[in-house]
């Protein structure tokens, strides 16, 4: 399918293909066979690979030794790291670290770009996004905010009580979203705040345990609950505006957005490639499963959606390059995440046993895939974002001549 990406995205892509075939594919296929699993180190040198290849960090700026792709060239390689479970992390474009460098790229001082996002970039260091609350906190409506940060000099004091900050537990520092002003309106008083994990005061009380895990990686990055008390830090690790946090945060999840969704795209691209290939070659009732009508009408009808969730979210990230693009990112968000979904249940599917075993990457898809209705926005919050814009404009005269109860008879 053709989608008229620039010749530096096609070409990239390209080379980003070559490499998941050539060296990710077949270490995940390895590392599902036999359960070896990928280390750190391991991890490290397809790093050095990807930088010989001119491939590492696509979505980081080369000053801070990323490939300096604009947003809309580096998409289609997005779409082909999500073929492989541990594709994203093989070129470090892995979420939340990609989100966090992309924050930090945008809201950071030029020392919290030193000593922060540099290192970053290269792995030395990890880090996790703390937004979201326990219950009674922030969760799908984040004005529901309740971690604080007060000044106290020139530090701030956080204090607060977080889960689902992603790889917390792994992470060296921690961008916290915190109310920096309690008597303005959330989104006037939240600031994203650098926290550094070893700061006296942040406890990483837990990875619970959740539906997917560990992938390929031999260690689990997981979602940790994490509690502050009475953190310090200076105020100059204030990321972005003091009070500007949900402008930043914005800015981060749109872009973010897209990102996930070609990630998954290519996930779904690589399910049904798994699929294909088994129906193909498995007989039952006399025939190919990949002759039977009722599962090939099913495969055109997810090549259909799939093709039509590409074409969204580069849709959106074109619209990105003129406004924040709400609309059209919530609609490419909700649209791909529930195509996503229902291509890989269908490759499970076509799969028999084989789609529940995990000699195939097909069942880790399918509990990669489930939590992407709920994170970047649940489904229903999208679309109460797109039916406010649908409902703005009512065109009131299209019902002007519908009889009214007690009205003259007509
Ligand atoms: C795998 C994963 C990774 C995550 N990583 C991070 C991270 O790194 N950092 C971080 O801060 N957070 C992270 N999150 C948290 C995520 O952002 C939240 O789970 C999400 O915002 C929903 O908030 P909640 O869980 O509190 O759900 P709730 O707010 O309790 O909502 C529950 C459900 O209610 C429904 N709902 C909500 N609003 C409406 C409405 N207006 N109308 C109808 N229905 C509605 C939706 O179906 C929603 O799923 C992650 C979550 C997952 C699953």
């Amino acid at each position: 399918m053709e989608y008229h990406d620039s010749e530096k995205a096609k070409e990239v892509a390209t080379r980003v293909e070559a490499f998941m075939d050539e060296e990710v594919l077949p270490r995940e296929r390895e590392a599902l066979r036999t359960g070896d699993l990928i280390s750190f180190d391991e991890l490290a040198e397809y790093w050095e690979m990807a930088k010989e290849r001119d491939l590492f960090a696509p979505q980081v700026p080369e000053e801070y030794g990323g490939q300096g792709l604009d947003f809309r060239d580096m998409l289609p390689s997005f779409e082909q790291v999500g073929r492989s479970l541990f594709g994203a992390l093989a070129i470090r474009a892995n979420a939340p670290d990609e989100g966090n460098m992309h924050t930090l790229e945008i809201g950071g001082s030029e020392r919290i770009k030193e000593e922060y996002l540099r290192p970053l970039v290269q792995g030395e260091k990890w880090s996790a996004f703390s937004m979201t609350e326990p219950m009674g906190g922030g969760g799908s409506d984040p004005k529901m905010l309740r971690t604080t940060a007060e000044k106290d000099g020139d530090e701030w004091v956080i204090n607060g009580h977080k889960w689902w900050s992603s790889q917390a537990k792994i992470a060296d520092f921690l961008l916290v979203m915190a109310r920096t002003d309690p008597d303005a309106h959330p989104y006037e008083g939240t600031s994203i705040i650098l926290v550094p994990k070893d700061t006296d005061g942040v406890e990483i009380v837990r990875n619970y345990p959740v539906l997917g895990g560990h992938g390929v990686m031999e260690t689990e990055f997981g979602h940790a609950e994490v509690a502050y008390d009475n953190v310090r830090v200076p105020v100059d690790n204030t990321i972005g505006e003091e009070g500007g946090g949900f402008r930043l945060a914005q800015l981060r999840l749109g872009g973010g957005r897209l990102t996930h969704c070609m990630r998954y795209c290519g996930m779904a691209e690589r399910a049904l490639d798994v699929a294909k290939a088994y129906m193909t070659e498995r007989e039952a009732f006399g025939s190919t499963l990949a002759d039977k009508q009722a599962l090939r009408h099913r495969i055109a009808d997810a090549e259909t959606k799939l093709h039509v969730a590409r074409t969204a979210s580069r849709h959106a990230a074109r619209e990105l390059d003129n406004s924040d693009a709400r609309i059209e990112v919530a609609m490419a968000k909700t649209f791909t995440a529930n195509v996503t979904n229902e291509i890989i249940d269908l490759a499970v599917q076509c799969c028999g046993g084989n789609g529940i075993a995990k000699d195939l990457p097909l069942a880790h898809f399918y509990e990669e895939v489930r939590p992407f209705r709920i994170f970047d926005g649940a489904d229903e919050v999208h679309r109460r974002t797109i039916a406010r814009d649908a409902f703005e404009d009512v065109k009131t005269e299209e019902v002007e001549h519908v009889l009214r109860f007690g009205e003259p008879h007509r």
